[in-house]
């Protein structure tokens, strides 16, 4: 096995932080640090849907916003919506999906905004982890909390939590994951990059664990608000 660049242990996440209650105007809210990558995300509703015949009379509406911002970066990223933040947005749309009683709530909308204040790689993942906890925050009926984090495969290891500079490494390649714990249902599983086909299973179930590891950490910031 090779040294990681910042010295991690295969199985070691960076350093984690999370917190809930963050936007005081928003009904649920939460920050989630992941190393450098740092997502805040405020949810609104369920509320009166707008344009009004978009409103479903069996379920809510789930809206998500992904936006990733200008001095989020090193270099200064061209600000508003783009190709990549538009099929982020879908990606935890559909990766929160599954964990809302949508029914609960028929004619109405739940908005999900998600903010990258920094990024250094794994920011869909930190988004989804964050996004979840709001939605607790705000109370919305769930199933389960979702958890997410990018399982890797850099200089042919498995490794967890990839930062910017081991992404960035020739042949590296990311699997974004999302995970429902209690349910033990994986949501969201993408590949960017190849892998071999021996390593897949090792490499999930290592994200699975992982998964588990942020679902105590949100667990424990969602429990700190309320016992305060
Ligand atoms: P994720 O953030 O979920 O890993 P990507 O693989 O698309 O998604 O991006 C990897 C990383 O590349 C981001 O976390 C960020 O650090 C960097 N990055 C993405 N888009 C830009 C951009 N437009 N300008 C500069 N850096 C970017």
């Amino acid at each position: 096995m090779s040294e990681r660049p910042d010295g991690r242990k295969f199985d070691e996440m960076r350093d984690i932080e999370a917190k809930v209650g963050v936007i005081k105007e928003a009904d649920g809210s939460a920050m989630f640090r992941i190393g450098k990558t740092i997502a805040i995300a405020g949810v609104y509703g369920p509320r009166k849907v707008y344009p009004r015949h978009l409103e479903d009379p069996e379920k809510a509406v789930l809206k998500c916003y992904y936006d990733m911002y200008s001095f989020s970066v090193p270099e200064r990223k061209r600000p508003g919506p783009d190709r990549r933040s538009i099929e982020l947005s879908m990606v935890i749309k559909n990766a929160l999906l599954p964990s809302i009683f949508l029914k609960e709530y028929p004619k109405s909308q739940i908005d999900v905004f998600v903010s990258i204040i920094q990024a250094d790689a794994g920011t869909r993942c930190a988004a989804i982890s964050a996004a979840s906890m709001a939605l607790a925050d705000a109370g919305i009926a769930m199933k389960d909390v979702v958890s997410s984090v990018a399982v890797g495969h850099v200089n042919n290891d498995v490794v967890i939590d990839l930062n910017k500079e081991e992404e960035d490494i020739e042949g590296t390649s990311d699997i974004p994951m999302a995970y429902m714990p209690r349910m033990k249902k994986i949501t969201l599983l993408q590949l960017d990059g190849k892998m071999p086909k021996e390593k897949l299973k090792e490499a999930i179930e290592l994200g699975i664990k992982s998964c588990e590891k942020v679902y105590e950490i949100q667990k424990k910031a969602l429990k700190e608000k309320y016992t305060k």
